[in-house]
């Protein structure tokens, strides 16, 4: 019988998980399924439980319930414990369940491996101080960046999340209406994309050859990448980024690290199709 995998979210529909998974195991020969999986808001740990009684391998876990998969995991990596957020759960031999967050590895493997572009000695902006800021910070910091400033709608968040991961590494923290520009690379780790919006930010933000990087994706640029690319700024979204935790994972689970680069093309034919 196929291993059983699934992504455990509410809402969940939209997810593309399940197709990255299954071109990867079809990629690499791997006999599993991939389903989505809709918990109630009130029930995650039970669906957790019931997932894992009746035979599934791992999850992986989406919007609302990356903390709950936090507290619910026996053993965390690094990373997420850093995070405080699980994106990853693995079923361990012994029936321990392991939590990972590979979301930030993701976004790190994107801008490195399939974009090219250098994080190493570079002036670096994170945009946002919620969970997927939080769970870039410790992949960001390991490329060793000349300059990590965390800028936040709300100022007092990301000075507590530079504040709390101080002993990792320095950074800055502060609002955006403090920005000062000179980045070289510009990431968007917050929300108002999805609500297509675009964060209030002063035009100097980028050096000559600044980058900017929204986490959100969809079949239009999102509206910073629109703003960046009017600056006449290179800049890509975060669908690379999906592709690239979701390898994370898929190596986690089965041993083997799929390639990243075709199944990220197929899913951008088809979500611009
Ligand atoms: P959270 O809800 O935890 O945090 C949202 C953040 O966005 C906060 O810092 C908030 O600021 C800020 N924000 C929201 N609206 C605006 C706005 N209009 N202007 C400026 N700042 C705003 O969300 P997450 O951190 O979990 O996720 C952030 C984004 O990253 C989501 O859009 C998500 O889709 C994307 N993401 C993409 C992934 C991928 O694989 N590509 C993986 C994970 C996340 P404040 O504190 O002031 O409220």
């Amino acid at each position: 019988m196929s291993d059983h995998y699934a992504v455990i979210g509410n809402p969940v529909d939209h997810s593309l998980s399940p197709q990255i998974h299954t071109a990867f195991a079809a990629q690499t020969g791997e006999d599993l399924v991939y389903e989505k999986l809709l918990a109630p808001l009130d029930s995650f740990t039970e669906s957790v439980q019931t997932f894992f009684a009746e035979g599934g391998r791992g999850l992986n876990v989406t919007v609302p319930f990356k903390i709950e998969a936090c507290e619910l995991a026996d053993a965390l990596t690094e990373r997420a414990a850093a995070a405080g957020a699980v994106n990853t759960l693995v079923y361990g031999e012994s029936g321990n369940l392991l939590g990972d967050n590979t979301d930030g590895a993701g976004l790190v493997s994107d801008i490195r491996n399939n974009l090219g572009w250098t994080i190493q000695d570079k002036r670096v902006l994170l945009l946002g101080a919620g969970g997927a800021a939080r769970g870039a910070l410790l992949p960001l910091l390991a490329e060793h960046p000349s300059q990590l400033h965390i800028a936040n709608r709300t100022a007092a968040k990301a000075c507590q999340l530079a504040d709390e991961f101080s002993h990792y590494g320095a950074m800055t923290a502060g609002g955006l209406d403090q920005l000062c520009g000179g980045f070289d690379l510009v990431i968007n780790a917050s929300s108002a994309s999805l609500g297509n919006q675009l964060p209030p930010l002063p035009e100097h933000l980028f050096t000559s050859t600044g980058r900017a990087y929204d986490m959100v994706y969809g079949a239009k640029p999102t509206p910073f990448v629109h703003w960046a690319h009017e600056l006449g700024v290179e800049a890509a979204d975060g669908l690379g980024m999906l592709v690239g935790q979701a390898a994370e994972a898929f190596c986690l689970w089965r041993g083997v690290k799929p390639r990243v680069e075709p199944v990220l093309a197929q899913l951008r034919r088809t979500l611009t199709a």
